[in-house]
């Protein structure tokens, strides 16, 4: 089968093709798990991180890819879930060990032992995968596949941290980046809480126009100071500055939710620029969110069929996975980028 293969850690600054075509043997499902030909495979900043090395595979080479909707192509013994023909979805968590403390306390996504798709087992880069059927979802008809794939990591977990920025109808919520997971935050936002205000601040002006279009209330720059102060902030950027900036937006007791897996270390100093009375007192709070569990993929996919919401995507073949990929380092997003390998 074809497959994008990551064989290496790459500098994106030089490498302009850090991904690969092989012709790599198609997998073949063990015992609870399915066989997916692969239909639709959403591209994720965390691709970046692994291909850069800041989130690294533990083994090379590697298929990435954690945004998978797939047909069952086959069911190998002892699965009960799914039947062949049907359409199922995998998302950033490919397996947890079910035993820790964590696991047995609705928090697989801190497990000690937690396996990221694409990363830690091969993903959906490719025309067909495996996955353990506990760990695959129902795609609901209402999606396409190229729909539905950004809902499994972009949107899954844009929703786990709104839940953790503790937002109510009638507030006020940033977001500082603007790219497949804060477009569907604030598509949730819009249906869920009528009432609240979303201000989006961004780098760069089709971003911003982007997130004018779908209803922010407000659209402005990295730095800029938003028109009322926010109860709480999503940050999804890769660097500092936004961390720093959007502390100064925070209202007393708000609360800023990093949603990023790792953050570059370039702009690092702009740590410095922290002034406790401006970013910090008052009871602010920072939180990271981190991966996803199976419960938060399961009530995203039903949330978002019975809105419904509907991602803005943008199509690519499994060959130009390489230009999806430098294109989000450059930021030039509209939504979510989709490959749709075949
Ligand atoms: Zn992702
Ligand atoms: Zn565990």
């Amino acid at each position: 089968m074809k497959a994008m293969v990551m064989a290496r850690i790459s500098d994106l600054r030089r490498e302009k093709t850090p991904l690969r075509l092989r012709d790599v043997p198609k997998p073949a499902p063990g015992a609870g798990e399915i066989l997916l030909k692969v239909l639709a495979c959403g591209v994720c900043h965390t691709e970046l991180d692994e291909i850069e090395g800041r989130t690294p595979p533990p083994r090379l080479p590697v298929i990435p890819g954690h945004q998978v909707v797939g047909r069952v192509e086959e069911a190998g013994a002892q699965t009960r879930r799914f039947k062949a023909g049907e359409r199922a979805g995998v998302a950033w968590i490919f397996s947890a060990c079910g035993k820790c403390a964590f696991c047995r306390t609705g928090r697989e996504n801190l497990c000690p032992d937690f396996r990221g798709t694409g990363r830690d087992a091969d993903g959906g880069y490719a025309e067909y995968m495996t996955v353990a059927e506990d760990f695959a979802y129902p795609i609901p008809d209402v999606f396409s596949d190229v729909e539905a794939a950004p809902l499994l990591c972009a949107g899954a977990i844009g929703y786990r941290s709104l839940r953790l920025a503790g937002l109510e109808d009638g507030q006020s919520l940033g977001l500082t980046g603007f790219g497949a997971s804060g477009h569907l935050v604030l598509l949730i936002v819009k249906h869920r809480y009528p009432n609240a205000r979303v201000y989006v601040f961004a780098r760069a002006e089709e971003e911003r126009g982007f997130a004018r279009e779908l209803g922010a209330a407000w659209a402005g720059k990295t730095e800029e100071d938003s028109p009322e102060k926010l109860n709480s902030i999503i940050d999804t950027t890769p660097v500092w500055k936004p961390v720093v900036e959007a502390l100064k937006n925070l209202a007393s007791g708000g609360r800023l939710v990093i949603n990023a897996i790792r953050k570059e270390e370039a702009d690092k100093d702009y740590l410095l620029k922290l002034d406790y009375p401006a970013h910090l007192w008052m009871e602010k709070e920072m939180k990271s969110v981190a991966n996803v569990t199976r419960a938060d993929v399961a009530e995203f996919l039903d949330l978002a069929a019975e809105i419904p919401i509907k991602p803005e995507v943008e199509i690519y073949s499994l060959e130009e996975a390489n230009r999806a990929l430098l294109e989000i380092k450059e930021r030039k997003i509209r939504g979510a980028k989709v490959l749709r390998p075949g």
